[in-house]
């Protein structure tokens, strides 16, 4: 590991001070920051710890939503009454994610911005555009069975690692920042970029800026599921995940939202397939339809084919099952 400057930031006036005099990388849980410079892939000459500002708070919203405090620890929102009552997708999502540990230290911010787990991105002697821009990837000719298969071009087929990121783009949450130059938000579907020529920006994050919190839209009266096929049942990123939010009022499909992990390098919002829902009839044609669509678009590398055909029966059957 490099040497690096070390400050804890008292308040976020002073983390973004910090970071407007030069590059830092904002330490939180530390789940995955202390990895990536473990293995040199990122070496910050300057650290700044947020992890004590005061931004751990799940809080209600006037109009029926929540703030999640970008502090707030992933066990702690999955085990909040009001996200298990609310927002079942969410605390199932982060119930897949990582281990207990893992759980107990990751931020709601840190899940965000978390990176690829990309074998080749971590390995300093392979060639890997995300890490040194320009270098080409050598997952695309190597071992791409976890890659992407939407979504993805020539310069980088890395998958966004994160569950819960998946269950917060199908409930349309909003991501708020602050930086140098003041607050905003973003729709998480927006937040997280594909690829194209610049592989190595994951995210629409400014220099300097910080994630505070992330606002969930009132639950839409819908029923929700939260599917992961992994490897192994302990603890595993997705070689596919769905979230899915289903309503069907007067024998019509009201609302339909599908969002999909481990196949993008950003959670995949299949809005033709949500298109072809509404307002169809809830019957297992319309939904094999819908999951063909969702998929429709994919491009699989030599070792992940079978992930466009999994993908298509998760969300078919989790389709059926919430009708
Ligand atoms: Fe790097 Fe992306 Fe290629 Fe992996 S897929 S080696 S992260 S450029």
């Amino acid at each position: 590991m490099r040497e690096f400057s070390y400050v804890r930031a008292a308040d976020v006036a002073e983390a973004i001070g910090l970071a407007a005099e030069g590059p830092v990388a904002y330490l939180a849980g530390g789940t995955n920051l202390f990895d990536l410079m473990r293995e040199e892939v990122e070496r910050p000459r300057r650290v700044v710890d947020i992890s004590r500002l005061p931004l751990s708070a799940i809080e209600d919203l006037r109009d029926g939503g929540l703030r999640l405090g970008a502090l707030a620890r992933n066990a702690h929102v999955a085990a909040d009454d009001r996200i298990r009552r609310r927002y079942p997708v969410l605390a199932r999502a982060l119930l897949n994610g990582a281990s207990p540990q893992l759980r107990n230290r990751a931020t709601v911010g840190g899940n965000l911005l978390q990176r690829t787990r990309c074998r080749y991105f971590y390995d300093l002697g392979a060639a890997c555009g995300k890490r040194s821009p320009g270098t080409g990837c050598d997952a695309i000719g190597g071992f791409n069975r976890g890659h992407a298969i939407l979504g993805a071009g020539e310069s980088c087929v890395a998958v966004h690692p994160s569950d819960m990121c998946v269950a917060l783009a199908a409930l349309d949450a909003t991501v708020n920042l602050t930086g140098p130059d003041g607050d905003r938000s973003v729709p998480v579907a927006d937040f997280h970029l594909l690829p194209g020529e610049t592989p190595h920006i994951d995210t629409v994050l400014r220099s300097g800026e910080l994630v505070t919190s992330v606002d969930l839209p009132p639950w839409p009266p819908a029923r929700g599921a939260y599917v992961k096929v992994r490897d192994r049942a302990s603890y595993a990123f997705a070689l596919v995940s769905v979230a899915v939010l289903l309503r069907v009022e007067d024998g019509r499909i009201a609302t339909a939202r599908i969002a999909l992990g481990g196949v993008a390098h950003k959670p995949w919002r299949a809005y033709a397939a949500e298109e072809l829902l509404t307002g169809a009839a809830p019957d297992e044609r319309t939904f094999g339809e819908a999951a063909a669509e969702a998929v429709a678009g994919a491009r699989p590398l030599r070792h992940n084919a079978f992930k466009t055909e999994l993908a298509r029966r998760l969300i078919s059957r989790t389709l059926v099952e919430l009708s």
